[in-house]
């Protein structure tokens, strides 16, 4: 049977889920295409953490701030909790807090500030290492619980903003007005692909001109630790790792120092994030490996390095492991996401940079304002 979308979106992951909602929103009709039952890659594993601070100064960061409206307007219309708000990044250097006063000093520190290590462990339930020097402060961030989010996103499309959502469907071929899939012809009249880190089924050559990779993390769900957590909470170790911190020169010497004191977390790629959800339980988090073709056999010396951080920076006892799980994403060297435009109808969307769930509203925004023509974002 043939049906006719102004919209058809391939992918139903956040960067799917994006596109779709706005385009909904902006009264196109719309067909989201996911190829499995239920999508289960990056956008359901990760911490759900929508961040703000400590993006890549500048686009990022602008994008981020739009997404982070976007999920706080979306998430109680569509019944979905926010567990967290705002951000805490322990400090135990004076190197680290030289990195946290010279982001305070830029444009994206506005709302920010520096904690000392008594006002942190009061905010915390008395956390913090023995070495604690103090935090630094974000208002900015929201948590959701991505397992849960993700296909309640998908739920409130179709019920409540007339999207057509096909799962179980393969979306081999995109020539609008044509659009091949597993299950027959879809008519459409423009294209978003939005693959994740699936380089190789749709505009492989494309793809393969930007030179990807892939990242596998290691992740675990912690035990509730027996204290409510006044947000996320991340270690220094994320100075060096998220651009909007990492770029400043001040982050050098705290580079060598870590890279000095802890290198095999280095080897591993191993920065901390601490988030809690409603039942008390914490997802902490994680590693980076790089491959093209990520073995799915994670050295177990992630994990314990995931948790010797966390024992570093929170202080013991570190709760029980009752999950651990490994997620993909896709990565560039040179970009945060790309947008690619196979035809003039058809737009290829990739977040390479492991901030989808930060990124993706306002990047939907961004590629419909140009494709569609939609008054949305910068461009209303
Ligand atoms: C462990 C982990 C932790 C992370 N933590 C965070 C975080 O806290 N905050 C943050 O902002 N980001 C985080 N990220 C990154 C973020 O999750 C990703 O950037 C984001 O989920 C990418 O979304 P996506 O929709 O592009 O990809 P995916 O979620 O991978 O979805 C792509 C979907 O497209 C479908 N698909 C592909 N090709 C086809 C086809 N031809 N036909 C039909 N369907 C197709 C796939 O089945 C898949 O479901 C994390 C990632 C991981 C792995």
């Amino acid at each position: 049977m043939t049906r006719t979308y102004d919209l058809a979106v391939v992918g139903g992951g956040i960067l799917g889920l994006a596109h779709a909602y706005v385009a909904a929103r902006e009264g196109l009709k719309v067909v989201l295409i996911e190829r499995d039952g239920a999508a289960s890659g990056a956008s359901i594993r990760n911490f759900g953490f929508i961040t703000v601070t400590g993006q890549e100064r500048g686009t990022s960061w602008q994008l981020a701030r739009r997404t982070r409206d976007i999920w706080a307007d979306l998430a109680p219309r569509a019944a979905i909790p926010i567990e967290h708000e705002g951000l805490y990044l322990t400090a135990r250097s004076s190197e680290a807090v030289a990195v946290i006063e010279a982001f305070l000093n830029t444009e994206m520190g506005e709302g920010c500030r520096l904690l000392d290590a008594a006002a942190f462990r009061a905010a915390s339930g008395g956390m913090g290492g023995a070495d604690l020097m103090g935090a630094l402060h974000s208002p900015h961030e929201i948590r959701v619980e991505s397992r849960f989010a993700i296909p309640r996103i998908t739920a409130f499309l179709a019920e409540q903003m007339g999207v057509t959502v096909m799962t179980r469907t393969a979306v081999h071929e995109v020539a609008p007005p044509r659009l091949a899939t597993s299950r027959g012809v879809v008519e459409v009249g423009q294209v978003v692909v939005c693959p994740g880190d699936d380089f190789n089924t749709l505009y492989p050559e494309r793809i393969a001109a930007y030179g990807l990779t892939r990242c596998r993390l290691s992740m675990l769900r912690l035990g509730n630790p027996g204290v409510r957590l006044p947000g996320a909470i991340m270690s220094d170790l994320g100075l060096v790792r998220y651009r909007g911190y990492g770029a400043l020169p001040e982050a050098r010497a705290l580079e060598a120092r870590l890279r000095a004191e802890v290198p095999r977390l280095f080897d591993n790629g191993v920065h901390l994030i601490v988030a809690q959800g409603t039942d008390g339980s914490l997802i902490v988090g994680d590693s980076h490996h790089y491959a093209d073709v990520p073995p799915p056999f994670a050295p177990a010396s992630a994990e314990e390095d995931i948790l010797q951080e966390y024992a570093t920076a929170l202080g013991g006892p570190v709760p029980p492991v009752i999950e651990r799980w490994t997620g993909t994403y896709a990565v560039a060297a040179d970009r945060t996401f790309l947008i690619d435009t196979p035809a003039e109808n058809v737009r290829l969307v990739i977040v390479t940079s492991g901030t989808g769930a930060s990124t993706g509203f306002g990047i939907a925004e961004k590629v419909l304002a140009d494709l569609a023509g939609l008054k949305v974002g910068a461009a209303a």
